[in-house]
């Protein structure tokens, strides 16, 4: 037998008792004729102890036993002088009478221990060691948890979880696709899927009814900050419902992990904000609710005055910073850096500043009246000891940028609360959006997304009025889910496309499968998937879905521990008929 007990569990009560553990030497240390070891495992650390005196070879022994030995010991539980209440065996420790060294160890690249000296690129290189650490391996349990209570919420639901195939034909989701060679049809290719999308639709025209799985995705995406190349979703589809079916159902997927895995309830429904309402008051399709600092759209009030920043602009808006009409110079000085950064691209802000009095300060005064001030404070909810924000701009780029300046300043007043949850669903999104660069409509979600049946009748005249019945769930603006009602019928699903600029032929290439399915009596649907990743790194109460992921990829879409991308051989490429370019890399 190679352990009576784990690392985790022993306590005072087991005192006197005879054990043998098994695990990893943390570390030793030496204090007078004593030698002290931690010895971990999944579980736990538990301390044990060798007196010099007592047995000299045994001490001299465990004094031999480097970092990261794996050991077998058997001794007596006894009682700590110096207990550590932070630990839940903290209480006791193990009087060691035999030691067995199962395997030994290099001395590890980095300290395994909670606050480590390796830096993030050598312990992705040695994650097998990182995972040792505590804190990374409770994000591995987090995770577990979340898997295994979707499951049981789901099934308790009566959702069935199908897997689908990995080796598919292209999912536009709005990623490039990962394309795998064929050897056995030269010249051909098959596709990782972006999503499980039309294989969930198939599963409804085949009568499953209510479907989920827990799956791999992969998008071939430019390199963005915490983006993996393959990702994990709570994938779900159901028939014969309506969107606050599927909003009701998710909902409650919601509630249910928040109190399992966290211990969290919400009170009330979650809030449903249409997309239009979301951009506008909040500059974003993904708020974070958890404070107010709406925008205001002050353009009528700001035009007509000759200031030039406004005067031109088809848009003017206004956020109040409440209280913090005491700032510097030099703090809104740094709120205008902020938001000429070229990921905002904003031209500058404008401030005015309610005094205790009740009268308004702005640079903008030559070209402001006192009351046109405090009409502009009125407006935004301004008062006595806030400070207004101004910008002018195209609408939609000046509202992204007073959100991100929102954010920024929600953060500097601490108005962001990792320990707190607000979620809520964003509905009713735009059908499509425009590209300017390629000259054509995108699919907002994706192709197949229903319009919203009252918009149909714009479809081929003005197809940008057309909203859809599709819907996000947001948790602290981080979107963490999205889906939509789909279409069912294939004349829908073809205009579409064509919508889309796909001609008829390209259209049957590409997804014959799915127009033919819906021939033969596929049922109204709509559906769903989570980035799961996503979803447990706030659990976790972290923006880092690296954290949570047992083998990640690093930020340059690399796996430094087995070395990948890299390159075959020759013989490979033989078999699948393909030729490397010399000027490939990195295409
Ligand atoms: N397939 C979609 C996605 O991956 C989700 C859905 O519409 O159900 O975002």
């Amino acid at each position: 037998m190679y352990r009576t007990h784990t690392c985790g569990e022993l306590t005072i009560s087991n005192k006197g008792e005879k054990v043998t553990l098994s695990g990893w030497v943390q570390r030793s240390r030496e204090f007078g004729g004593m030698t002290f070891i931690d010895l971990r495992d999944r579980y736990g650390i538990t301390q044990l102890v060798f007196n010099m005196e007592t047995d000299a070879a045994l001490c001299g022994e465990a004094r031999g036993l480097g970092r990261e030995f794996v050991v077998q010991v058997t001794g007596t539980v006894a009682e700590r002088s110096n207990k550590n209440p932070k630990l839940p065996t903290g209480d006791i420790e193990i009087i060691v009478d035999t030691v067995t060294v199962l395997n030994t160890s290099d001395i590890p690249p980095f300290t395994i221990e909670e606050n480590t000296d390796g830096g993030d690129e050598l312990r992705m290189k040695y994650r097998y060691l990182d995972l040792r650490r505590q804190v990374v391996r409770s994000n591995m349990v987090l995770r577990h948890r979340m898997a295994q209570e979707t499951r049981r919420y789901l099934d308790g639901q009566g959702f069935i979880e199908v897997e689908t195939p990995v080796l598919i034909k292209s999912t536009p989701e709005g990623a490039r696709d990962f394309i795998v060679p064929s050897r056995l049809h030269n010249g051909e290719f098959y596709a990782l899927p972006q999503s499980p999308q039309t294989f969930k639709q198939l599963l409804m025209v085949a009568g499953f009814d209510r479907y989920f799985q827990i799956v791999k995705c992969f998008r071939d995406e430019d390199l963005r900050a915490d983006r993996q190349p393959e990702f994990t979703q709570i994938d779900c589809e159901m028939s014969f419902v309506h969107q606050d079916d599927v909003l009701d159902t998710f909902e409650g997927l919601a509630r249910h992990l928040f109190q399992a895995v966290r211990g969290i309830g919400f009170e009330g429904k979650f809030p449903r904000i249409p997309y239009d309402e979301a951009m506008s008051r909040y500059g974003t399709d993904k708020p974070d609710i958890r404070f107010g600092m709406y925008i205001t759209d002050i353009t009528k009030a700001a035009r007509g005055k000759d200031f030039p920043p406004f005067e031109e602009a088809p848009y003017v808006g206004a956020i109040c910073a409440s209280g913090c009409a005491g700032w510097s110079r030099k703090q809104i000085d740094e709120l205008t850096e902020f938001v000429r950064r070229p990921q905002i691209g904003a031209k500058g802000l404008v401030w005015a500043r309610v005094e205790e009095d009740g009268t308004v300060k702005s640079p903008a005064d030559k070209y402001y009246s006192a009351d046109d001030l405090v009409n502009l404070a009125l407006m935004t909810g301004a008062d006595a000891g806030d400070l207004m924000l101004m910008m002018a701009g195209p609408r939609e780029k000046t509202l992204n940028a007073l959100g991100e300046l929102r954010l920024e300043i929600g953060r500097r007043l601490g108005l962001r609360d990792d320990s707190v949850y607000a979620p809520l669903w964003v509905t009713d999104f735009p059908l499509l959006e425009w590209d300017d660069e390629t000259g054509r409509y995108y699919a907002k979600h994706h192709p197949f997304t229903a319009p919203k049946p009252e918009d149909m009748k714009y479809m081929e005249s003005e197809p940008w009025r057309v909203h859809a019945n599709a819907y996000d769930l947001v948790i602290n603006g981080t979107e963490i889910g999205g889906g939509s009602i789909r279409i069912h019928d294939s004349e829908t699903q073809s205009l579409m496309f064509r919508t889309l600029g796909l001609t008829e032929e390209e259209a049957q290439q590409q997804f014959g499968f799915l127009l033919n399915a819906f021939r033969y009596g596929a049922p109204p649907h709509g559906g769903i998937a989570f980035g799961f990743d996503r979803w447990t790194a706030i659990m976790g109460g972290s923006d880092t879905i690296r954290d949570f992921i047992a083998f990640p990829k690093n930020n340059q879409a690399r796996d430094v521990m087995i070395d990948t991308p890299s390159t075959v051989k020759k013989q490979q490429l033989d078999e699948l008929g393909i030729e490397i370019k010399k000027s490939g890399k990195g295409g």
